[in-house]
Formats: C-alpha cells, sequence, structure tokens
C-alpha cells in the first residue's frame, strides 16, 4: 500500500461564483468547519477578484487559496489573462490548469495546458493539473489511451522534482457538474492508469509520492467510497464546494 506516502488534497474549484464579499464569508465558514482536518489539504481555487480577500480570510487556517488559470507568458501585452506573479501575490498557492470547462470552452490545448504547468511550477505554484476522458471516447473503450496520452503531453519537460508541486486530477468530463459520478472502480482504474504513466515518465518512487485526486459530482454522499480506493488520494469538487457544510463532509471522509 502506497497510498499512506501521498497527501490527500481535498480542493474546491468554486469556477464562476462568489463575489469578494461572498468569498470572505465561504472561506471563513469552511476554515471554521475543517479545523480539525490533520491527514488532509485543503484547498479553495476562487476567482481571480477574490484571491486577496480569501487569503486573509483564510490566514491562520487550515485553508489555501488558488487561482483556476494562469497565463504562461511573465507579463505583456496579453489582455485578460494573469501572470503566476501576480496569482502569488495576491496570496494563491495553487492554481487548477486544463480544467475540462476551460478546453472545451476556451480552446485550451494539450499544448498550452503544458506551457501554463511549467510556467506556474518555475514560478513556485503548486499546480492542480486536470485531465479525463469525453464521453465518446468512453464509450469507444479509448480511456487509457486518452489519459495516457495528455498525462505524457501535459507533463513534458517537467522533471521529477517539479512532480512535488503537481497533483493530477482525474476528471471524466462527462461527470463534471452533470451529478453522474465515476464508480470507485472507474475512477481507481484510472487513477491507476494515471500512476503508471508517471512511473513510465519518473520512475516509481516519484510517482508513488504524486496525489491523484478524482473529480466528477463528488459530494458528501459518495465521497468516502471513492477515496477508499487505492489510488485515489484525493477530489477536486465543483458544485459541493460552494456549500461549506458539504465541502467540510467530502474534507471529512478523506480523513477518515
Ligand atoms: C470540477 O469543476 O472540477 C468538478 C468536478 O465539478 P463538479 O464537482 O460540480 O462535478
Amino acid at each position: 500500500m502506497n497510498k499512506q506516502k501521498r497527501r490527500a488534497v481535498i480542493a474546491g474549484n468554486w469556477k464562476m461564483n462568489m463575489t469578494p464579499s461572498q468569498a470572505v464569508e465561504a472561506v471563513k465558514e469552511t476554515a471554521k468547519l475543517t479545523a480539525g482536518a490533520k491527514s488532509c489539504d485543503v484547498v479553495l481555487c476562487v476567482p481571480f477578484v477574490d484571491i486577496a480577500a480569501a487569503a486573509a480570510a483564510a490566514e491562520g487556517t487550515n485553508v489555501k487559496i488558488g487561482a483556476q488559470n494562469v497565463h504562461f507568458e511573465a507579463k505583456g501585452a496579453f489582455t485578460g489573462e494573469i501572470s503566476a506573479s501576480m496569482l502569488l501575490e495576491a496570496g494563491a498557492e495553487y492554481v487548477i490548469i486544463g480544467h475540462s470547462e476551460r478546453r472545451a470552452y476556451f480552446g485550451e490545448t494539450d499544448e498550452t495546458v503544458n506551457l501554463r504547468t511549467k510556467a506556474a511550477l518555475a514560478a513556485g505554484l503548486k499546480v492542480i493539473l486536470c485531465l479525463g476522458e469525453v464521453l465518446s471516447e468512453r464509450q469507444s473503450g479509448i480511456t487509457s489511451e486518452i489519459v495516457s496520452m495528455q498525462t505524457k503531453l501535459d507533463l513534458a519537460g517537467v522533471s521529477a522534482e517539479d512532480m512535488k508541486n503537481v497533483i493530477i486530477a482525474y476528471e471524466p468530463v462527462w461527470a463534471i457538474g452533470t451529478g453522474l459520478t465515476a464508480t470507485p472502480e472507474q475512477a481507481e482504474e484510472v487513477c491507476a492508469v494515471i500512476r503508471g504513466v508517471l512511473s513510465e515518465l519518473y520512475g516509481k518512487e516519484t510517482a508513488d509520492g504524486v496525489t491523484v485526486q478524482y473529480g466528477g459530482s463528488m459530494n458528501d454522499a459518495n465521497a468516502a467510497e471513492l477515496l477508499a480506493k487505492e489510488d485515489v488520494d484525493g477530489g477536486l469538487i465543483g458544485g459541493a464546494s460552494l456549500v461549506p457544510e458539504k465541502f467540510a463532509k467530502i474534507v471529512g471522509a478523506a480523513e477518515a
């Protein structure tokens, strides 16, 4: 059993929800309800404008703040974009990269995911790298090939040392925001495939140390079963992270 070697991470993805004042309330409530968490890191990935307020509200608690995207250039004429150093100075420690909504609606490709990942790591951010198959790929029986390819392309040029700051979130696209959840067996199967690719790329020791989350309609009712699986080391939570009571129960399930 190598699960014990890895730190469980429960991360919320607020997406485009919560104004700064709402964020402060939600961070404080989440911090209060998860104050007992010891074996699990608690992260909230918030909209850019919420980061500073959320980080101030999280200070002295065990809640850490993340962003939901980052540009790969350090600065310059990239209207509407944000750099890694801006995120860090605002108080973000983590950043989600390659979320399926960015891939589906904003032209994100494995190439740009890779560029963002390298830039974020070089600047000192921890990366939550999202990947996963769409429904037609699962139905065609090519899930393993798809996630293996994404893992290799998204991590091209990322060193074994840098992998200490990478979390992989396996997110089957058909399960995100749909209420459909992968079964614990499906989640375990694909998380194990990802770890196998990490082992090919970096060796077993490094692969055994990487936190691999499951994401896709994880909630307070199904979290315990999913998180009990050997290769599922945490969760990336969308909808349920907006309700501190539900999110805290998921953190509780990771602690158990
Ligand atoms: C997500 O946005 O990464 C996600 C998993 O969303 P949900 O939990 O709402 O399916």
